[in-house]
């Protein structure tokens, strides 16, 4: 064994914070916790010989637990030659998708009367997710007319948020019953923590509760609300995760990078021009700000893989992109808010 070369997997990437790391099996996609110092060591070893990696411990028995831990959860593998070690793909952080893409349309319905006309330049532009936000009873009646005139669209998924006391389970029957592509559902306000159910095996729909309202954003709350994957780890790298290739429109149809700011770029109509939005300065700034970029989260182990919605805000000396919001997680001592 000791003659071996470690070899990490490489779909499982090691993260490291200022305190704490984790692996991101982006495969079986789950996180596997091991201490800090440890992920080092291992990061350090990746295609050495076992024997170097016992050194590392004050003693063999340790480095041999800890290669077993590593080869049981398939974290490594070991190779006979150093040649072999060669022979096995890199991990493609290249990140692919065109930065001129608006993927996401993100409409707060109100009194702006939707019709088909308004997200025709969005779909023409290759726009091809929807999502719907509703706060008031009486504006419930347009996600039916929308969900219908869209049906046939070039819209491939359909979200709603909407307060959790507003609707209920009828209403989200009939909504799928209109338009099929409706993927998920956001019950907000709900007093509970997020979570997801699809037990309906006619319905392919997933609803999620959560706690907060419309008009904040979805905050981390514990580590099931990560996303593991290798698409997501990806782009998380490069780009806002959760702005990226998004557009929101507000109840006036004001078109806005974020629905949490009052800066609007346009009005929605036939003279709105999608790639002056695209090229704004401001919007490609915020597009290409990743967790890398902003303070505390650029400190925190679970930056590749965590969709926060808040909207970073230059600082007060305008050097750094900073959170009005705090988040429910601490890198620095590795504790969530809620437990
Ligand atoms: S500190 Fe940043 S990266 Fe870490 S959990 Fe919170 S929002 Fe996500």
């Amino acid at each position: 064994m000791e003659n071996k070369y470690i070899k990490i997997f490489e779909d499982c990437q090691i993260v490291l914070g200022t305190n704490q790391a984790i692996i991101c099996d982006l495969t079986r996609k789950k996180v596997l916790n091991m201490s800090k110092h440890g992920l080092e060591i291992l990061l350090d070893s990746d295609r050495k010989l076992v024997s170097y990696f016992y050194n590392q411990f004050p003693n063999k028995e340790t480095g041999e637990q800890i290669i077993k831990h590593l080869l049981d959860n398939e974290i490594v593998f070991l190779c006979d030659t150093k040649e072999e070690l060669t022979s096995f793909p890199k991990f493609s952080s290249s990140y692919q998708k065109p930065s001129n893409i608006l993927s996401h349309m993100i409409v707060d319905i109100g009194n702006l009367i939707w019709e088909a006309h308004l997200f025709e330049t969005f779909i023409d532009a290759g726009t091809r997710h929807l999502q719907l936000r509703v706060s008031e009873s009486h504006h419930l009646s347009q996600i039916d007319s929308i969900l219908a005139f869209t049906k046939e669209s070039a819209f491939k998924s359909f979200e709603i948020v909407v307060p959790h006391a507003i609707v209920n389970d009828d209403l989200i029957r009939k909504w799928y019953g209109i338009n099929g592509r409706l993927k998920l559902i956001f019950l907000l306000g709900s007093g509970e923590f997020s979570k997801s159910f699809n037990e309906d095996k006619v319905m392919k729909i997933n609803v999620k509760y959560d706690y907060c309202d419309l008009f904040d954003p979805i905050i981390p709350t514990s580590s099931s609300t990560f996303i593991v994957n290798h698409l997501f780890f990806v782009e998380a790298s490069h780009k806002n995760i959760f702005y990226n290739g998004k557009v929101f429109i507000s109840t006036e149809g004001k078109v806005k990078k974020s629905c949490f700011e009052e800066k609007s770029y346009g009005i929605v109509n036939r003279d709105f021009r999608i790639q002056g939005f695209i090229n704004h300065p401001e919007v490609k700034k915020l597009w290409n700000t990743s967790k890398d970029d902003l303070q505390t989260c650029k400190d925190c182990e679970f930056r590749y893989i965590c969709p926060d919605e808040r909207l970073p805000q230059p600082s007060m000396n305008g050097n750094n992109l900073v959170m009005k919001e705090l988040c429910n997680y601490d890198p620095y001592t590795g504790k969530w808010t809620f437990n």
